[in-house]
């Protein structure tokens, strides 16, 4: 990994690349958002640094400042599109490095309606830090691309042109070192995660602060490994048993990974929360509304004991309603909006954003626009609202879930019930191709339209004799389109993963 030196530290370094003033750009934070956002900006500035907290390891390792990453990670079509865009074979790395090849295996879904088997099409088993490597490693191969790792930012530069504030750059402190440094730049982007202290610097820069909606979720994960002796290698794929919330029943999932390992996650909403305790490890998961998952593990070697990690909330700070966004800094991935992991939306969330980073920078008009970072926030508005809605809905089905932000009850009532519809019709009916279409906008393939578009709702509603049920949501003389009008937030073409492609 290139590391850069700080200013003052050793300045013909930074001479020595040649950056010209203004053509700097600067990310906090070195995780997945930080390391695709750093990609997208070298094409466009002469220099990038990556400011990164942890110190990094050339291997893939557990680090302190991404918690997450014992647990499992999956990633959406939309995600995996744009990987293979900005780094092609990324996926060929993986599997080199030891990722399960999924590919024609098969993934058993249990749930309380039906049980399904279905052959994955491309793709592979790895643990979140062998993914996030193989990604840096492609990433500290770019030469405009600098990481300078074990240093915070500490807060913002900032200068006031003329009545705009402007951000220039960021302070940065190295960990074991209490001195501070200036480090200006073109344009900081915030890539620092969910813990983020973006809406405090921007309180204390006299933005104030961005209406923050949350997602009480209560949401916890409890995930151990298991070592896969070589005689059962190719007998388990993927294994996902679904309890039903409300009856308080908890999840699991079993997926293998690299070095014939299998990361088994159980997890519960709404304050249920699945044990850490070795000894109680196994006795939940026979617990489950199916017997597979114990089954498995009662063939297997467990490797450490289980992790927990909570997800009190889940956090959207619409950043593009703010009335005051300075210009030169942008947010991107978590710190925008942290998702109910259970849907493995966040990395390609992220990645959309990248991509949307990208186009605007390519856009003619841009420097003539003096709000162009805030006109740019709101694109990323535009392609988190589908998947934060979605993460609203499903969730609020669960007892001890609770929302505080402005989508319409209304709305969120009628797709709950719709929702029930469809999964009833896809699961219990074996309708694949409802299957689909859920799956597909879970998974922000496909746009909300695809499912909760006018045309849809009334092809969903007579294929499932549901024609009832629809009148009596319908007040007197209000029509399926107003209904839907009023009831559901705008979900602008080019919000969903086409457009991001
Ligand atoms: C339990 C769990 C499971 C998940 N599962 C999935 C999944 O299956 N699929 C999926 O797509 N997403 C999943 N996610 C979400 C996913 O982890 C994130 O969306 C993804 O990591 C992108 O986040 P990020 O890069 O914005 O922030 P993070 O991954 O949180 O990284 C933030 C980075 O910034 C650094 N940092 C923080 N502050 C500073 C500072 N001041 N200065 C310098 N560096 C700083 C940190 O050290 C860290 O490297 C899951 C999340 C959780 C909690």
């Amino acid at each position: 990994m290139k590391e850069v030196s700080l200013p003052g530290e050793s300045e013909d370094r930074l001479t020595e690349s040649n950056v010209k003033a203004g053509s700097r750009a600067i990310v906090i934070g070195g995780s997945m958002a930080g390391l695709l956002a750093a990609k997208v900006l070298s094409g466009h500035y002469g220099e990038i640094i990556v400011i990164e907290r942890d110190e990094l390891q050339d291997r893939p390792a557990n680090r302190p400042g991404v918690p997450q990453d014992h647990h499992p990670h999956r990633l959406q079509h939309l995600g995996k599109g744009v990987l293979e865009t900005l780094f092609p074979g990324w996926r060929e790395d993986l599997l080199a490095q030891g990722a399960y090849e999924r590919e024609g295996k098969e993934m058993h879904l249990i749930s309380p309606l039906a049980s399904l088997q279905f052959p994955y099409e491309k793709d592979e088993g790895c643990s979140r830090p062998l993914l996030e490597w193989v990604i840096r490693r492609r990433v500290a191969a770019e030469p405009r691309i600098q990481v300078l790792q074990g240093h915070e930012a500490v807060s913002l530069l900032t200068r006031k042109k003329g009545n705009k504030l402007a951000v220039t750059g960021a302070k940065v402190k190295e960990k074991r070192c209490s001195d501070s440094r200036d480090l200006e730049a073109a344009l900081v982007v915030d890539a620092s995660g969910r813990y983020s202290r973006l809406p405090a610097w921007l309180e204390e820069l006299g933005c104030g602060k961005p209406d923050t909606e949350i997602l009480h979720t209560r949401l916890a994960y409890s995930t151990r490994y298991y070592r896969i002796p070589e005689s059962l290698k190719d007998r388990y794929s993927t294994v996902l048993i679904e309890g039903d919330p409300s009856l308080a029943e908890g999840s699991g999932v079993f997926s293998p990974i690299e070095g014939g390992l299998a990361e088994t996650t159980i997890y519960g909403a709404g304050g249920h929360y699945p044990p850490v305790d070795p000894a109680r490890y196994e006795p939940a998961a026979a617990k489950l509304i199916h017997p597979m998952l114990a089954e498995i593990l009662a063939q297997l070697e467990p490797v450490g004991n289980p992790r927990g990690f909570r997800v009190p909330e889940c956090r959207l700070n619409p950043y593009g309603a703010m009335p005051e966004w300075p210009s030169g800094l942008l947010a991107i991935g978590d710190s925008i909006c942290s998702f109910d992991p259970i849907y493995g939306q966040g990395i390609s969330v992220a990645a959309a954003e990248a991509m949307e980073m990208g186009k605007a920078l390519q856009e003619a008009g841009r420097e003539s626009d003096p709000r162009w970072e805030l006109h740019l926030q709101q694109r990323f508005g535009k392609i988190i609202l589908p998947a934060w809605w979605t993460i609203v809905v499903a969730d609020l089905r669960w007892p001890g879930v609770t929302y505080e932000g402005s989508l319409s009850g209304r709305g969120i009532r009628f797709c709950q019930e719709y929702l029930d519809i469809v999964r009833r019709q896809a699961l219990q009916g074996g309708d694949m191709e409802l299957f689909g279409l859920m799956m597909g906008v879970q998974g922000l393939d496909l746009p909300p339209s695809a499912l909760f578009g006018e045309e849809a709702v009334r092809m969903v509603v007579s294929r499932c004799k549901q024609e009832a049920w629809l009148e009596k949501q319908l007040d007197d003389g209000e029509t399926l389109g107003c209904f839907l009008e009023r009831s559901f937030p705008v979900f602008h073409p080019g919000s969903h993963a086409e457009a991001n492609r």
